[in-house]
């Protein structure tokens, strides 16, 4: 057994979703991602003397939202705290946040995780606010600073140290996009920065009970920088243990261009920041009143669907997870099984032809040129066997993105797609080609019975595959 096998990892995460408002936390400046450097910015997000914050109601709905999803205790009455620090990137020397009393206490997300589903426990919740941007690799001499960003509202969600293996920290990261897109909370949108983690890491001995001292990997913005770098954590803290050596608490940076960590700086402990109550903002109180009218008008959840999707449409856990991914897909999937009651030929449909074409187009499903009538009805052709799965996905598809504004069933009979059930039509069809191979009806009779497959295939053939196959089948064994 190599030295790496005898230990397991243990991962905690501190996810930072950016959200989805139009203004800043605490002041009325566009929160959006972008914009000219340091366009965004007013005295109150430049940290000016003088100034007062003030709540974002967005960012306190926002944090309910998905507090509530998350099976969470929400905390009534709640509390901002100041974290100070010195950074060129944070004006106002201090950074809002909540220390004492966070808005959201406890929850899980249930994540895939092998064959099975496991359960990741949620320490807490808290809003906050963004810091700017520092910018190292656009002067030689300068670190430039945008502040654009400085006051962004946020929500940090920290796990309990539930995870195992990067995989498991890839599937939390991907529950947590999905589920505040679902929510409309965030864009989720990793390359943005709207979805970043810090990744704790320690090891420790596979059947020890103590976890091991851990290390934190700062603003990981990818899944394969942070799978990357806890891959790097795991073996540079089993080579330093197998060494006699100890693992020391600290902050770390990855740098994604050489693989490997570096500490940014010792761990510092809460007194470091001098964390103290914000004297600007009153404390957050939510009334009974207000979570109900969230949770009366909530938005269906993605595991819900997954479950519906699976019970009430039959479909397979491949199918329902791939239709959940985007609740704009799980919806128009819903309206569509409306419409027709063929869910697993509706759920083809939709996998195999639509989410790629609108994928290649680079439109939404909203812009998809046919209507959901016309998806029914080009589905029922298949199921009622008046056009064949060949021929409706190979020619009557494309003709209907050329034609949108014709009726499938119209269309397919205007190319001459409808396939034939009439017997004698078929008949005759059968009795030319037995006429033409009289060696390989002569074989066939003789035991080859394989050769079915060419009589089907000559059948297919010069009828355009508008035989009905089954059909065919049954008329070729019984002249042959
Ligand atoms: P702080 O960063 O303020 O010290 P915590 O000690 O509560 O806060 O931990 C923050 C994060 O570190 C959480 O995501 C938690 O799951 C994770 N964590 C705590 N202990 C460990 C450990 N031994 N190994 C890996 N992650 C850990
Ligand atoms: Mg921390």
């Amino acid at each position: 057994m190599s030295i790496y096998e005898k230990y397991e990892t243990v991962i905690g995460l501190e996810v930072h979703v950016q959200l989805a408002t139009a203004s800043k936390a605490f002041c009325g400046d566009d929160a959006r991602f972008g914009g000219a450097p340091n366009t965004h910015i007013s005295a109150i997000s430049l940290g000016h003397p003088g100034t007062l914050p003030r709540l974002n109601k967005r960012q306190v709905e926002f944090a309910i939202k998905l507090g509530l999803a998350l099976g969470c205790e929400i905390n009534l009455e709640n509390t901002f705290d100041r974290k100070n620090y010195f950074y060129a990137d944070l004006p106002k020397g201090y950074q809002i946040t909540q220390d004492r009393q966070p808005i959201c206490i406890g929850g899980s997300l249930r994540i895939p995780s092998g064959e099975d589903f496991k359960t990741i426990r949620i320490h807490h919740i808290h809003m906050e606010e963004d810091a700017g941007k520092s910018i190292h690799d656009q002067d030689p001499e300068n670190t430039l600073i945008d502040l654009n960003r400085a006051g962004v509202p946020l929500l940090e969600i920290v796990t309990e140290p539930d995870m195992r293996s990067p995989e498991e920290v890839d599937a939390l990261m991907s529950g947590m996009r999905q589920l505040v897109r679902y929510l409309g909370v965030s864009d989720g949108n990793m390359e943005e920065g709207s979805l970043r983690c810090d990744c704790n890491v320690s090891v420790r001995l596979k059947g020890a009970e103590k976890y091991g001292e851990r290390c934190e990997v700062k603003n990981l913005n990818s899944m394969r920088f942070a799978k990357r770098a806890i891959e790097f954590e795991r073996k540079r803290q089993i080579d330093l243990l197998e060494s006699g050596g100890t693992i020391k608490q600290q902050t770390l940076n990855f740098d994604p261009a050489t693989g490997i960590t570096t500490p940014l700086r010792d761990k510092e402990d809460a007194h470091d920041y001098r964390y103290f109550p914000e004297p600007d903002l009153p404390p957050v109180i939510i009334t009974e009143a207000y979570l109900k009218e969230l949770d009366q008008n909530r938005s269906p959840l993605p595991w819900e669907l997954l479950e519906e999707f699976q019970s009430t449409f039959g479909l397979p856990l491949y199918d329902a997870t791939l239709l959940t991914q985007e609740k704009t897909t799980a919806l128009y999937f819903k309206s569509l099984c409306q419409e027709s009651k063929h869910y697993k030929a509706a759920a083809n449909l939709l996998i195999n032809k639509i989410l790629p074409e609108i994928q290649e187009q680079k439109i939404g499903l909203a812009e998809f040129p046919l209507s959901q009538k016309q998806l029914a009805e080009f589905v029922d052709l298949i199921q009622s066997d008046k056009v064949s799965n060949t021929i409706a996905y190979q020619k009557l598809f494309p003709a209907l993105l050329k034609n949108p504004n014709q009726a499938p069933l119209a269309l397919a009979e205007k190319m001459e797609l409808i396939q034939s059930q009439d017997e004698d039509f078929l008949k005759a069809l059968v009795e030319n080609i037995l006429a033409q191979n009289p060696d390989k009806v002569k074989a066939y009779n003789s035991g080859k019975k394989n050769l079915l497959g060419f009589f089907m295939g000559q059948l297919m053939r010069q009828s355009k595959g508008k035989a009905n196959p089954k059909a065919a089948e049954e008329l070729l064994k019984e002249l042959l």
